[in-house]
């Protein structure tokens, strides 16, 4: 449980990697385990490379980062160092924001969201629950109590620069920019939630609507982003706001000479939209007037959250720990130490 005298870090952003265990068919197949993190910060990563003599042999890379979580981490202690610092913010009129981004495969949804792997999803064990448990509890102390704030949550998913609303049916909405550059998702259904269990409940419904009932014939979670987003409001303007990401695969990036048109697209998008969360979190990290948050509809949707005094956010980069991923698990890796 949070307490409100935990210290807050100071810095702003925050970068993290986490290393999902090998899985069966990657025990089955005997894939070899090229990841290892040594402490706390550091993680290693064993390279294979080809020798002109054909013998392997392993190169390591090392990378820091804030946190690093081996295989044997749980979610809630993922949480603990992640998106729970952050969840004061929202309670002092700021914006934050958490990321989970990586590979396919490596671990984005079951962090967010919660383990899927039984036979229904168990939400409360992702970040999403996590932090509305934490709301709640901020709100039930005394600091709080009598202060008129009400918790909304929407959930909505970007797919190739389109947003659909994860709690209305799926529903497609606009995005407008005003003149003074404030951005609205017109019609996003904002559901109020008096305690954890209808946030669990309605990050349930999302989560079916988002991966079944699919409107487009290849369309999968993969190729989309996915926003979770924890509004407090006092007297019906709002005080703060905390998204969570589920970003879409970045593997997807690479796309874009896929011989389908409409994959070479998706991947377009999502190449450019990663680029520009990247930007967006260096320029709110380094305190620059400018923003490029016009480049993808992401960074534009999330526009507010990157800018302001009371911004900080979180980025987890999710690794797969098989060889075979190596090279997926480089560019993640690189692309998390450039964020900061
Ligand atoms: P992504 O969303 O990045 O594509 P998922 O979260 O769907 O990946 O994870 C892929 C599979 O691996 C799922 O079956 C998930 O339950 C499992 N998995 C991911 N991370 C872990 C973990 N830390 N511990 C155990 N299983 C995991
Ligand atoms: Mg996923």
């Amino acid at each position: 449980p949070i307490s409100i005298t935990d210290p807050i870090e100071e810095h702003r952003i925050c970068v993290c990697v986490r290393k999902r265990p090998l899985n069966k068919q990657e025990l089955l197949k005997k894939e070899c385990d090229v990841i290892t993190v040594p402490s706390k910060c550091v993680l290693l990563v064993h390279e294979p490379k080809l020798k002109v003599d054909l013998t392997k042999y392993l190169e390591t890379q090392a990378f820091r980062f804030d946190f690093s979580f081996d295989d044997s981490s749980s979610n809630e202690m993922v949480y603990r160092f992640t998106a729970r610092p952050l969840v004061q913010t929202i309670f002092e009129g700021g914006k934050a924001t958490c990321f989970a981004y990586g590979q396919t495969g490596s671990g984005k949804t079951h962090t967010m969201g919660g383990d899927f792997s039984g036979r229904a999803q168990n939400a409360s064990k992702g970040i999403y629950a996590f932090a509305s448990q934490d709301v709640f509890l901020l709100l039930s102390q005394p600091r709080y109590r009598n202060q008129d704030l009400e918790v909304y949550v929407t959930f909505f998913e970007i797919y190739n620069g389109k947003v659909f609303d994860l709690l209305n049916k799926k529903a497609k909405l606009r995005v407008l920019e005003d003149g003074k550059q404030q951005v609205q998702v017109v019609g996003l259904q904002e559901r109020q939630v008096g305690c954890a269990e209808d946030v669990i409940r309605m990050i349930e419904m999302g989560s079916a609507c988002r991966t079944s009932g699919q409107t487009f014939a290849n369309a999968s979670s993969s190729r989309s982003h996915a926003c979770f987003q924890i509004i407090l409001r006092r007297r019906g303007k709002m005080l703060g706001k905390f998204s969570l990401v589920d970003l879409a695969g970045n593997e997807r990036g690479a796309d874009t000479s896929s011989a389908d048109r409409q994959t070479r697209m998706e991947g377009a998008e999502i190449n450019k939209s990663l680029l520009a969360l990247k930007e967006c979190i260096r320029a709110l990290g380094q305190n620059k007037s400018h923003t490029p948050f016009r480049e993808s509809k992401l960074t534009q949707v999330l526009r507010d959250s990157f800018i302001g005094t009371n911004s900080r956010t979180c980025m987890i980069a999710m690794i797969s720990p098989g060889m075979s991923s190596c090279e997926y698990t480089l560019n993640t890796l690189r692309y998390a130490d450039r964020v900061k």
